[in-house]
């Protein structure tokens, strides 16, 4: 497969688990990839549907596996969502259940928290997850707040063990409320959409790069952005058949695009 029209795109929007990382392991080739990108000033963006960690704990998550690069660099589900709420509605409110990462980026998008009447019911993964939050979630949907998922993904993979996502932990307000949320974050195209203009790139120019077909790729292919499915993470060859899209590119992992 001749890379050179991938190898000389200016813009690269990378997925981040079984792309860069496994859980705590950084992937073959990873180091590299982010070194090439540096060293060819490229312009790049590591994308991530959690909206538990803020940009800065995410750079400090790659501090650890030794990779080195600015938390400007970072784009959270969590981020996606308070671009879009604040685009909605400018100065509103959220009752959030949810982590630092997410609360965080409401407030920096102008959001206050509100329990009483919020403009938004806003949910993202987390721990404290209690009755009591559901039940004032569904009270305040009732209401009139309108639902938002941080992303639809039902669980989360804590190495070889699952914890239930942020659609898993929705599902009962939409249940008892008859309300269906609408969820941000990956396969969702917006996200790919503010992450193209952060970059500052046109659609030619750029490329996605993930290891999942149902939400990267997908998502690449929604916003017409080039994709690069890499066989690092959850994919096998089996899975792609079941798809009736296929990527632009198929590689063992990031590391085949520097050509290293
Ligand atoms: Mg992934």
């Amino acid at each position: 497969m001749n890379l050179d029209s991938l190898r000389s795109k200016s813009g690269f929007i990378c997925d981040m688990d079984g792309v860069i990382y496994h859980g705590d392991c950084i992937l073959p080739g990873a180091l590299e990839f982010v070194d090439w990108l540096k060293s060819e000033d490229k312009k790049f963006l590591f994308l991530t549907n959690s909206s538990e960690r803020s940009p800065r704990e995410l750079k400090e998550k790659l501090d650890r596996l030794g990779i080195h690069v600015e938390s400007s660099h970072f784009y959270t589900s969590a981020q996606a969502t308070a671009s879009f709420l604040v685009s909605q509605r400018p100065g509103g409110s959220a009752y959030v259940i949810g982590e630092a990462g997410l609360t965080n980026a409401l407030y920096e998008a102008g959001f206050s928290m509100n329990e009483i009447n919020p403009d938004y019911v806003v949910v993202g993964e987390t721990r404290s997850y209690s009755y009591e939050k559901i039940e004032r979630a569904v009270n305040l949907v009732r209401n009139g707040a309108k639902l938002i998922g941080t992303n639809p993904d039902l669980t989360d993979s804590m190495g070889k063990d699952v914890a239930p996502g942020t659609g898993s932990l929705i599902a009962p307000i939409e249940l008892a409320t008859g309300i269906k949320a609408y969820f941000l974050g990956k396969p969702n195209p917006l996200m790919m959409r503010h992450g193209r203009k952060i970059l500052g790139c046109s659609r030619k120019e750029t490329a996605i790069v993930g290891d999942r077909m149902d939400t990267d790729i997908i998502a690449g292919i929604h916003c017409n952005i080039d994709t690069v499915l890499v066989m690092s993470g959850v994919t096998t060859e089996k899975d792609l058949k079941k798809f009736p899209y296929h990527p632009r590119y198929i590689l063992p992992g990031v590391g085949d695009i520097p050509g290293l």
